[in-house]
């Protein structure tokens, strides 16, 4: 079979899976690229969805080798925003026409079950917005209680789908652990998201084709996957970034397999390559995940360094972002941006107003 049959095919193979990340002749990637485009204007159209995110604290008791907020790194000052702080940003947030807001932290356990719901329930109270948690892997009772208190997504990266690796990076969690924690937050009506890391230590393409996989038989509502960045004071600190190329393979790939998906183009992409934002939406990508993290505390969310638009204040973020989307002939939505396989009846949205 040749380049143009599999890019034509309804269903991949992992072989051809394989092949096609593989791609090395310029031409051949370009036709990889130009059909998941297309499939991308085929399921999702042309709006790009933003997705405000506030960093809501750096405390983290895990210990991820690639991640600079883990608790063994010693030289990070910490932070914790305090309730208010949180539902202020999020109402500035959504001042800004952006109506998904993602709370993302360590995993840290002095945000508790009641004291994470009361923020839910009243950024709930004060806009409209889709509420996504990326907190960690947390209690299934605390899944329960923030869906109640209104939250609409969770955001669980798997990471790698390859359970030796896994383990190999988080000595004190398993792959199988995670699989059953989305399993789960679908069970309970989240729209769930995860993904994977491209260029970790000792990953392979074959394991990049499993995480494509993995995304598939999960299915997913939102599939992030972007480049790991070595971190300062962490184990893998000297190992090599991602690489680009292979990270935007990845996306297209993933477009053809998952379809009606929404895959983010994500700040990693765009740290390690100046034009990484456009070329992701180019090649798959129609949802963009701006910082607004407030001064001081965002540049002590530090994964990895030198962030994306790190400096930026919300208002040129989203001017600069505009003009971005709309020099490429796609326009930011003013939808919330719900998963593309449920039904407006599906979708629980609830209003506490
Ligand atoms: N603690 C939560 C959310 C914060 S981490 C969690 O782990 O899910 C969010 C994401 O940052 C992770 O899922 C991981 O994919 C990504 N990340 C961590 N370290 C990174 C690195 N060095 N380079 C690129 N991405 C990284
Ligand atoms: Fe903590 Fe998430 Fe970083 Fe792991 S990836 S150390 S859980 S913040």
């Amino acid at each position: 079979m040749n380049l143009e049959q599999i890019l034509n095919k309804e269903e991949l193979t992992r072989e051809e899976i394989i092949f096609l990340l593989g791609l090395t002749a310029r031409d051949e990637i370009e036709s990889l690229f130009k059909k998941a485009d297309e499939v991308r204007q085929q399921y999702c159209g042309d709006e790009v969805h933003l997705r405000g995110i506030i960093e809501i604290s750096n405390y983290c008791d895990q210990n991820c080798f690639y991640c600079g907020l883990r608790e063994e790194n010693f030289n990070l000052s910490r932070y914790r925003m305090t309730p208010e702080e949180i539902i202020e940003t999020a109402r500035l947030i959504t001042n800004f026409g952006i109506n998904t807001i993602v709370l993302q932290s360590g995993e840290d356990h002095i945000l508790d079950t009641d004291l994470i719901a009361y923020i839910i329930y009243s950024i709930k109270q004060k806009t409209d917005a889709a509420i996504t948690l990326s907190l960690g892997e947390r209690g299934f009772d605390e899944y329960r209680t923030w869906k109640i208190a209104g939250a609409d997504r969770y955001l669980l990266k798997h990471e790698t789908a390859n359970p030796k690796l896994y383990s190999a990076y988080h000595l004190k969690q398993k792959l199988s652990d995670r699989i059953s924690h989305l399993k789960f937050l679908k069970i309970l009506g989240y729209q769930i998201g995860s993904g994977n890391m491209i260029g970790l230590p000792m990953q392979t393409i074959d394991d990049i084709a499993d995480d494509i996989l993995l995304c598939k038989e999960l299915d997913l509502d939102m599939a992030a996957i972007g480049p790991f960045i070595p971190s300062p004071h962490t184990p893998y600190r000297l190992k090599k970034p991602g690489d680009v190329d292979l990270t935007l393979k990845t996306m297209a790939v993933a477009r053809l397999v998952l379809k009606n998906v929404h895959i983010p183009a994500t700040t990693a992409l765009a740290t390690l390559d100046e034009e990484g934002r456009i070329k992701g939406l180019n090649v798959g990508a129609n949802v963009v995940m701006p910082d607004f993290t407030p001064t001081p505390y965002r540049e002590q969310y530090q994964i990895y360094p030198d962030r994306k638009c790190m400096n930026d204040n919300p208002l040129n973020c989203r001017a600069c972002l505009q003009i971005q989307i709309e020099s490429i002939g796609r326009r930011i939505s003013s939808t919330r941006g719900d998963s593309l396989k449920l039904s407006p009846q599906q979708i629980t949205n609830w209003s506490f107003k």
